[in-house]
């Protein structure tokens, strides 16, 4: 089985895409890790995705989609896949498509977690570290006692520049335009599985077994 789990940052994805490789015995293939382990190896393909990662930029579709390409024909990926990041553009998406019909293969089917747009600020805007101690915070899961406060020594909370409000809306907005076309796109295969991502990470991952399990008993009709 091959699967796409579709999202936008702070759905959800990266920690369910994991955990459902692991219980379905698929390999979850990130391409975000996989850059992030090449460029802490130091190796030319990492350099290059440095440069784009460290703007927040994607790295181009050539070098992205010939990583890919090159990760899902190795042996340990035949007997399914769950990718995680990829594709994110259109032409990644049609080349994923080619490169698994070479192999006999294809999507099954596109997991899409949907929050709203206010849970997905409060999720990704909570986080607050304290700089004197160390301790992290998150307003929706560990708040500190007295707001702004560290529990533990008392200094003045802090915000990483990434988890401000200014700076995650940009993010979202920029994931959000190409998350659709790639909905989209799925959508007109009639791939596209919608999931709802609020709740307790549990109960998502339940609805997304429910999907998946439908995937399964369409492919046992193909
Ligand atoms: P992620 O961990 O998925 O947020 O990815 C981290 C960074 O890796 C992104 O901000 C991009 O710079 C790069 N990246 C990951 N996947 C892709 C992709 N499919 N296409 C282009 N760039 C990607």
């Amino acid at each position: 089985m091959q699967l796409i789990l579709l999202g936008l940052p702070g759905a959800g994805k990266g920690t369910q895409a994991a955990l459902l490789a692991q219980r379905l015995g698929l390999l979850h293939i990130s391409t975000g890790d996989l850059f992030r382990a090449a460029a802490a190896e130091g190796t030319d393909l990492g350099k290059r995705a440095q440069e784009y990662m460290s703007k927040g930029e994607l790295v181009p579709d050539e070098v992205t989609i010939n990583m890919l390409l090159e990760r899902i024909a190795r042996p340990d990926a035949a007997e399914g896949i769950m990718l995680d990041g990829f594709p994110r553009t259109i032409p990644q998406a049609e080349a994923l498509d080619v490169a698994l019909d070479g192999q006999g293969r294809q999507i099954d089917g596109v997991l899409y977690i949907q929050v709203p747009e206010d849970l997905l600020m409060a999720r990704l805007t909570g986080r607050w570290n304290c700089p004197s101690c160390g301790a992290i915070y998150h307003e929706l899961t560990s708040p500190p006692k007295a707001s702004g406060k560290c529990d533990k020594c008392g200094a003045d909370l802090t915000q990483r520049a990434d988890d401000r409000p200014e700076t995650v809306s940009t993010r979202l907005g920029q994931n959000r335009a190409w998350t659709e076309q790639l909905a989209d796109f799925y959508e007109k295969q009639g791939k596209l599985r919608p999931v709802d991502g609020t709740g307790e990470p549990a109960e998502v991952t339940t609805r997304l077994l429910e999907q998946i399990d439908q995937v399964s008993a369409g492919m046992g009709k193909a």
